[in-house]
């Protein structure tokens, strides 16, 4: 595992650790963004110009933390992911008024970014977009709905993409757009498992030509880049539930007894404990090659991102899956770990592009 990874990256998967261990109980999402961002974790969202961890963002650096903090907690990882993918449109292709603004603000925590593109019409087809964006003097109005939205009504920073012409693909432009908008108002959506989410309105949202992020007619290229470099977090996050389910079943089929022996003397228990083991280390090895990939290139690879995002969701699923099997009925009941994990993991087959989307970028790539 570590030939991928270089001292630095394994100083802060302890660091991550450290602080997974501690956030296991605190569901309070805003905290955990304060937490994090108080013990130095959000450093790894950000470039060192702005008070980041490196020159520049390292996916190694999110891979590591999201794995660790997925192992402890979802709602953790998703406030430190959210933290990176919310700001890095501005960190990509923001003014450097908006990148002083923004950045140092995401470091501490204080800030708390949303990355605003899916709409009731536009999910897996982001050029589906529908939210308008018109000029309006020197600046713009906004008006469209965007769903499943993730730090919805906690967010104090959205990237909004919305339609500036009707190009499929150059007609989309991203917006920096403050929750104290008058224009901005959120309805909250609840999932199966804890996840701050909802839907964003914008009425009339009036904007200053400054809060253009990027060039006009920039965003779908924008939006994409973005995704393509968290991607592989994804699947990060992916493995470190799945590992947590690895070891919680491991402990479990060791201490409890049927038949007159440990569980874990069944070799059909075994066979279940290999496999998991198989699926772990298979979608570590995905995750950090392309991770390491996407560093030493400075490009994110589509394909790569694609891979590792596809196999560990997938894989992780499987995993949790089977450890609720061998937990039997202490596996559904809740509040049991491994109940939640079963909860949490399945939305991260879906999100920041579902498992058939990522197989058809995978296939194109390599029909191209
Ligand atoms: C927990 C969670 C957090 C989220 N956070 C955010 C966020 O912060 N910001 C944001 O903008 N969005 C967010 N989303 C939205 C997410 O990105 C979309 O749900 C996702 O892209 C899928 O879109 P959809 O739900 O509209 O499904 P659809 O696009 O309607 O897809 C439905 C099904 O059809 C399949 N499908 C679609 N097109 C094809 C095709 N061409 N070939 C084969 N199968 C296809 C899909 O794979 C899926 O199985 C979040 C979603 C969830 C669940």
């Amino acid at each position: 595992m570590s030939s991928f990874l270089e001292h630095r990256h394994l100083e802060l998967r302890t660091e991550a650790k450290a602080f997974g261990a501690g956030a296991e109980a605190e569901h309070d999402p805003v905290k955990l963004v304060r937490g994090l961002g108080a013990a130095g974790l959000l450093r790894a969202c950000v470039p060192s110009e702005f008070g980041g961890l490196r020159e520049r963002i390292e996916v190694r650096d999110l891979v590591v933390a999201r794995a660790a903090l997925g192992y402890h907690s979802s709602l953790v990882d998703t406030m430190f992911a959210m933290q990176g993918l919310g700001s890095y449109p501005v960190t990509l292709a923001g003014s450097a008024a908006q990148r002083r603004a923004l950045l140092p603000r995401v470091v501490s925590g204080e800030a708390i970014c949303a990355f605003a593109i899916t709409e009731p019409e536009a999910g897996s087809d982001v050029s589906g977009v529908k939210t308008r964006a018109s000029r309006d003097g020197a600046g713009w109005v906004l008006d469209g709905e965007k769903c499943f939205i993730s730090n919805a009504g906690l967010a104090t920073d959205y990237v909004v993409f919305a339609r500036t012409s009707d190009d499929k693909h150059r007609g989309l432009s991203a917006f920096l757009i403050t929750a104290d908008n008058p224009g901005l108002s959120v309805t909250p959506t609840e999932l199966i498992a804890p996840h701050p989410i909802g839907t964003v309105h914008l009425r009339g949202a009036r904007v200053q030509a400054d809060a253009l992020v990027g060039e006009e007619g920039g965003g779908f290229a924008l939006a994409m880049s973005t995704l393509d470099l968290f991607r592989t977090t994804v699947g990060a996050a992916a493995l470190g539930m799945a590992a947590r389910a690895r070891d919680e079943a491991i402990a479990r089929v060791k201490s409890r007894h049927q038949f007159g022996k440990p569980l874990a003397e069944f070799q059909l228990t075994q066979v279940a404990i290999a496999e998991m083991h198989v699926d772990v280390s298979a979608a570590t090895l995905l995750v950090l090659s392309a991770a390491h990939k996407i560093d030493l290139t400075g490009q994110p690879a589509a394909i790569d991102a694609a891979m590792a995002k596809l196999f560990a969701t997938e894989a992780a699923q499987r995993v949790i899956d089977r450890a609720v099997q061998l937990f039997g009925g202490a596996g559904v009941v809740a509040g049991c770990v491994v109940e939640r994990l079963y909860r949490e993991v399945r939305a991260l087959r879906i999100y920041e592009g579902t498992s058939e989307i990522q197989k058809l970028v995978i296939a194109r790539s390599l029909l191209r």
